[in-house]
C-alpha cells in the first residue's frame, strides 16, 4: 500500500509482545494476526500514522488510532466491542 508517496508493506504476523509495529528501514508494518475488528482499525491506523509522521510523539499517534476506531464504531461502520 501507499503511505504518502512511499510504498509500505503491510504483514499480518504471530507477535507475542505487541499488537503491532512499523519498520522505517525497509517500509514494513506487522500488525498482528490476533486482532480483530475495532482493534485491528485501531492499531493499523496507528502503525499508518507512524509511517507517515516518524516523529510525532507516541501519545498523539495513540489518540489518533483510538479516535479513528471509535468514530468508524459510533457511526456502524466496523463493528464495536
Ligand atoms: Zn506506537
Amino acid at each position: 500500500m501507499y503511505i504518502g508517496e512511499k510504498r509500505w508493506k503491510v504483514l499480518r504476523c504471530k507477535l507475542s509482545d505487541r499488537r503491532g509495529d512499523c519498520h522505517l528501514e525497509n517500509k514494513q508494518i506487522r500488525i498482528s494476526d490476533k486482532l480483530e475488528g475495532k482493534e485491528l482499525v485501531e492499531i493499523l491506523v496507528h502503525e499508518i500514522v507512524h509511517a507517515r509522521v516518524w516523529d510525532l510523539d507516541e501519545e498523539a499517534v495513540e489518540d489518533i488510532g483510538i479516535a479513528v476506531s471509535n468514530a468508524l464504531a459510533n457511526w456502524y461502520l466496523i463493528k464495536g466491542e
